[in-house]
């Protein structure tokens, strides 16, 4: 047996990526790039496997959120252009340099600072449209074009993030199509002012699927590269044949039977209603498996069986009642996110029980589980 899949793990499937991405880059405008947002360990999938695999595929472009995060690419010989999307301290130009990032430009003082370091950097200018949480405003024309005048900052694209992209609602929409109009009547601005406008882009996964037609140079891809919505039934305007890439495995590891009566785990939160055989999973919270998710109702497969997990989660270990499974022995796998044959644990379906969605979900895994390549 393998170690890495001697306890619990995660399994990436490598064909899966490669379908998301001839899928999607099929989808988008032709004149249009994927940028790849690999931030947070690439969604718990591993930042420089998916990066290596999406630069054989010859991706150039990739989002991350920490500067730390762009060095580890370029350590592992990760081509193309890497912008950070979120703060850098401006200590670090000489990284950003170094590493050749390019760095957002978070607001107009953000842009001053960095300048001041007389060094020169790549950068891209956010622009907030709504969302007000990072950008100079869209109305600041006057602002954007001195960080134009900038004569340290090569500014090689301009962007906004829009922020109820996901949602159907009138409103929502209306919101959303007054950033996009914010975007495009700044941008038109600055060219008629003279500037010869660098990369333009605006959506991520939602936006892009939503909004699927807007002229941009790039669109900023995180979950649905990794082949899953956020939310489950999503009912997005594009609905591409994406297909999940990461799976949560782990085994059986004892077998135990208890009575009509007993409890199970901590809290004595589930009693057995019959007498019952019970399998311990050597995968918990500290894993990145939400505790949250106790007492949900949530199940796992196990040899194509789902099975449903009783009692509370804990830091390394899950219970599960197998009283109605058959052939489960110590040594077999199980699967909490992913598929067998026909039955699928879905990575939004599970998020949403733990009351949150699968970006989340996924980028906490693999703290300590080991990816293995499918
Ligand atoms: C994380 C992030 C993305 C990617 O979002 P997905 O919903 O995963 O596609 C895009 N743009 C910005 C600014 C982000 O922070």
């Amino acid at each position: 047996m393998e170690t890495a899949t001697e306890r619990s793990w995660i399994e990436l499937n490598i064909e899966n990526l490669k379908h998301n991405v001839r899928i999607l880059r099929e989808a988008i405008p032709p004149a249009c790039e994927l940028m790849a947002v690999v931030k947070a360990d690439a969604y718990g999938h591993g930042a420089c496997a998916t990066a290596t695999v999406l630069n054989q595929m010859e991706i150039t472009a990739f989002a991350v959120a920490t500067v730390e995060e762009g060095i580890q690419l370029r350590k592992h010989g990760i081509r193309g252009e890497i912008l950070i999307l979120g703060y850098t301290d401006v200590k670090r130009v000489q990284d950003l340099q170094k590493y050749d990032l390019t760095q957002t430009l978070l607001d107009f003082a953000y842009a001053r600072a960095l300048n001041s370091r007389n060094a020169a950097v790549k950068t891209h200018i956010k622009i907030d449209t709504g969302m007000h949480r990072l950008g100079i405003s869209g109305e600041e024309i006057s602002a954007v074009r001195k960080v134009f005048e900038m004569k340290n900052l090569k500014i090689c694209g301009i962007y906004t993030h829009l922020c109820c992209a996901d949602s159907r609602l009138p409103e929502d929409i209306a919101f959303t199509r007054r950033q996009i109009d914010s975007f495009y009547r700044l941008t038109d601005a600055l060219k008629n002012s003279g500037i010869q406008l660098p990369k333009l882009h605006i959506q991520s996964s939602c936006g892009f699927l939503n909004y699927p037609d807007l002229v941009c140079d790039y669109v900023r891809v995180g979950i649905a590269l990794y082949g899953v919505s956020s939310v489950p039934d999503n009912e997005a305007v594009l609905q591409p044949a994406l297909r999940p890439v990461l799976a949560l495995k782990s085994r059986v590891v004892l077998i135990r039977f208890i009575g009509k009566g007993d409890s199970v785990g901590y809290g004595r939160t589930f009693v057995a209603g019959r007498d019952s055989r019970i399998a311990v999973i050597p995968v918990g919270y500290g894993d990145g498996f939400p505790g949250s998710l106790s007492g949900k109702n949530v199940s796992v497969l196990v040899n194509r069986q789902s099975v449903p997990v009783v009692g509370r989660i804990c830091m390394d270990q899950l219970t599960v009642d197998i009283t109605d499974a058959e052939n489960v022995k110590v040594g077999d796998i199980v699967t909490l996110i992913g598929t067998e044959e026909e039955q699928n644990v879905s990575a939004p379906v599970v998020a949403q029980s733990a009351g949150s969605i699968s970006n989340e979900l996924l980028c906490r895994l693999g703290t300590r589980l080991p990816i293995v390549m499918k």
